[in-house]
């Protein structure tokens, strides 16, 4: 698990996945037979059809790189940092974290994020449960206020910190959603020896705001088929009625019948439970009433294309606790592997 830790750990903020990028363009660039980074930032991995014919079907899988983030937004007078967010963040989850400001001469500074206002010993039950807006938090990076002005300007990344950790037959860490698809998008590309597809596996930017990177690079490929790799709700936790949970850790790959994005092409969820079902590969059916993936974009792209997204089941997602299970991480490759060799 050294790679999905590094991966993890890296900053990675929608616009900003230079980081994620090199290192991903790093591992791949052996195992690819064309890798190039496009004018938005997607990195496009080529694997060519091995009975080399120009009539194979284009494929496009894509793994977002992009984690929910802040870009600065002020320095205030006294210093403190103010901040925007990119992605749906739960303000509750926000207090008390450690964050890293990535400022334009390459070095990183790091702060403490929380929400204005006084500790709880001054504060009256009332006031205590009140929810803070995004725009109430601010970093406190130590840093006087002239020193802070020199390094830090307005729309330098923010990433929240969090060290990955095994717990088990369980990882946990931050923006497993969504390094967890581009782990699967690394280990499919050394794994695959032969495809009768014209293969592009692309690690995309800008999925959490609005899919951006999927819109253009799919446009650019114009595939005959789209697979996003992306995590899902995994509700299986105390206080979730088992007819509310999405999927479950632990129970294979999730074969995506829907979302609120896409539907997910007849043929292509046919034949992914088909050759789930033949090669005995663990998995699970999807139906996620909230939210969306980058094969929303794919399904769309053009003329359109037969779209379908295979999910890693995942706890407490858009937290720094993100959780997912091995062995759903190696069903999404190995079902993946399977359906480009058949
Ligand atoms: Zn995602």
């Amino acid at each position: 698990m050294d790679l999905l830790k590094k991966l993890s750990e890296l900053p990675g903020a929608p616009g900003r996945e230079e980081r994620v990028r090199d290192f991903i363009k790093s591992r791949v660039e052996e195992v690819a037979d064309e890798v190039r980074t496009d004018v938005m930032g997607n990195l496009i991995c080529r694997k060519r059809p091995t009975d080399d014919s120009a009539d194979a079907k284009r494929v496009m899988v894509a793994c977002h790189m992009d984690e929910i983030a802040f870009y600065v937004r002020r320095i205030d007078e006294d210093g403190f940092v103010r901040v925007h967010n990119l992605g749906g963040f739960d303000t509750r989850n926000l207090f008390a974290r450690r964050v890293r400001i990535e400022t334009r001469s390459g070095d990183e500074i790091i702060g403490n994020l929380n929400p204005s206002g006084k500790p709880y010993h001054m504060t009256t039950e009332e006031e205590r449960k009140k929810i803070p807006e995004i725009s109430e938090f601010f970093v406190d990076t130590g840093l006087e206020e002239e020193e802070l002005r020199e390094r830090v300007r307005p729309g330098d990344p923010v990433t929240l910190v969090q060290d990955f950790v095994e717990m088990g037959e369980l990882v946990s860490g931050k923006c497993l959603d969504n390094r967890a698809a581009c782990w699967v998008g690394i280990r499919l590309l050394e794994q695959l020896e032969r495809t009768n597809y014209d293969l592009h596996v692309v690690f995309t930017v800008q999925e959490e705001i609005g899919l951006r990177g999927a819109t253009t690079s799919g446009f650019d490929i114009d595939p005959d088929i789209g697979i996003a790799v992306d995590t899902t709700l995994a509700v299986d936790i105390p206080g979730v009625p088992n007819e509310q949970q999405v999927t479950e850790l632990g129970d294979g790959t999730a074969i995506k019948i829907l979302d609120s994005y896409s539907v997910s092409h007849k043929e292509l969820v046919d034949a992914f439970i088909e050759l789930a079902e033949d090669k005995e590969i663990s998995h699970q059916y999807e139906v996620l009433p909230m939210g969306g993936t980058d094969a929303g974009a794919l399904q769309r792209s053009r003329s359109g294309s037969k779209a379908i997204t295979l999910s890693i089941p995942t706890r407490n997602i858009h937290t720094v606790t993100e959780t997912i299970h091995k062995g759903d991480l190696k069903a999404t490759v190995d079902l993946l592997r399977a359906f480009l060799v058949a």
